[in-house]
């Protein structure tokens, strides 16, 4: 071996151990962002300046970094222990922001500090230091050497990176909330906009329903009223028969009979308002459909019976229960039997045919249809069919349609009518959704 090669070993020696060194070193700066994800801009500064200290053996390091919302600037330092009794913190903090200004050109310049004389190397978060600046510093007179330089600069690249990613999360956070805070304040407003109209509702509906009573007490007063003149007219005509010198007995027992049969007719009208009007309050409960229109058809018999009519039902099995008044739709589905009855009555030239079917209606409503063979309707029929007191009978009110509909309506249903297509008789139907709120369905072929 020759002299120069036994000078060249150690020193040999002496730059690879430095080399693995600072190899293993940029290993570990490589793992920094693993540390980082997804973490605070503080914490990874934090990091930042204690793998610096640690790996460059520095005398102070210090970071001063922007904040993209606001430009504000935060600044952190790290100084050895050594120094730390030595040196106020504050001299050597105001020295280093000095020398922030020329940072670009600070690239292995010896400066004081406080009453130390220091190496100084700076390196830029982000590509124009947008993000901020890590000034370091050693005692070392050679500092940084090659590889120290490249550990800085690795090392404040990742965190630049790092950085960036969190004020990005941090940003995509806050929009997040605001977004969050905005759909909770629209929520609030539809909410009070809907009981706003939830109450106007309420105040219509009882609108209406004044209207109905008033409606309904001269309708009431008009019925009643009829044979209670009838009523009076035959006593006073009874008491005049009686009260002569020769009484005209059999003329006074044929009035008494037609104060009676007035009486009658007036208590008939009570007796059927008090069958429409007998349950006011509306209570909502799962009910069986066709178990209710069952017992509505046994409930109707005898009133088919006496109209001879076939009375047909297709009562789906696969009918979901609704959440309803039973006693409410039995009403309904009572008038509509009832009307289909007194429609069939009056033919004599077909078969006097109801037929009763129950049905689904798309996923979340059920269908009621009572189809008859009777007179039917046409169009100028049609169209006041619902309005209260249209009748076409002698003895009808006019009342039942309407108040069918306005029955079918708090179940948020519709009902309608139309005629057959086989050109005798008609159909009425209702539908309405199993549970209250279900958005309402079309309205097929009604008028
Ligand atoms: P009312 O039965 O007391 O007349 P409604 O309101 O129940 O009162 O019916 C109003 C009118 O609608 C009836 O008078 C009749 O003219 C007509 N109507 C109802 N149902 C039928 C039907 N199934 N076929 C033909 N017309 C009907």
């Amino acid at each position: 071996m020759s002299d120069l090669a036994a000078l060249r070993e150690p020193l040999l020696e002496e730059e690879v151990t430095q080399l693995r060194a600072c190899l293993n070193d940029l290993v570990s700066t490589m793992a920094l962002p693993a540390l980082w994800a997804g973490g605070e801009p503080t914490r990874i500064v934090d990091t930042l300046l204690d793998a610096l200290m640690s790996m460059l053996r520095l005398t102070v390091v210090f970071a001063r970094v922007r904040d993209p919302d606001t430009g504000h600037f935060t600044d952190v330092m790290r100084i050895a222990a050594a120094v730390r009794g030595t040196s106020p913190a504050g001299a050597i903090e105001s020295a280093v922001v000095a020398s922030l200004g020329s940072a670009r050109a600070l690239s292995a310049t010896r400066l004081p500090i406080a009453d130390l004389e220091m190496s100084i190397a700076s390196a830029l978060l982000g590509l124009d230091g947008e993000i901020g600046t890590v000034v370091v510093a050693s005692e070392r007179g050679d500092f940084p050497v090659q590889t120290e330089r490249l550990l800085l600069d690795v090392a404040v690249n990742q965190a630049a990176m790092g950085l960036q990613q969190a004020m990005l999360l941090m940003s995509q956070k806050r929009i997040a909330e605001e977004l969050d805070a905005r759909v909770a304040r629209r929520t609030t407003e539809l909410a009070t906009a809907e009981d706003a109209l939830r109450a106007l509702h309420l105040e219509m509906s009882r609108a209406a329903q004044v209207a109905t009573v008033g409606e309904l007490a001269a309708s009431i007063a008009h019925e009643v009223n009829q044979p209670l003149s009838g009523i009076i007219t035959n006593a006073g005509t009874c008491l005049r028969m009686l009260g002569t010198e020769s009484p005209n007995v059999e003329g006074a027992r044929e009035t008494a009979r037609r104060t009676l049969r007035d009486g009658r007719r007036a208590a008939d009208v009570i007796a059927r308002l008090r069958a429409l009007f007998g349950r006011k309050e509306f209570s909502v409960e799962p009910m069986d459909l066709n178990e209710a229109t069952r017992e509505v058809i046994a409930l109707s018999g005898s009133d088919l019976r006496r109209n001879r009519v076939a009375l047909q039902s297709q009562l789906d099995d696969d009918l979901p229960p609704v959440v309803a008044d039973r006693i409410q739709l039995q009403q309904v589905i009572l008038n509509l039997l009832r009307n289909a009855s007194d429609a069939v009555a009056v033919v004599d030239d077909r078969p006097r045919r109801v037929l009763v079917r129950t049905e689904c209606e798309g996923e979340d409503r059920v269908r009621v249809t009572i189809q008859d063979s009777g007179v039917g309707i046409d169009r100028e029929r049609a169209e006041r069919l619902f309005d209260a007191f249209y009748t076409t009978k002698s003895d009808g009110m006019g009342i039942g349609l309407s108040i069918s509909r306005s029955i079918v309506h708090r179940h948020h249903g519709r009902i309608w009518a139309s005629p057959n297509e086989d050109g005798s008789g008609s159909t009425f139907a209702f539908s309405i959704p199993c549970r209250p709120g279900a958005p309402e369905g079309p309205l097929p072929g009604a008028f």
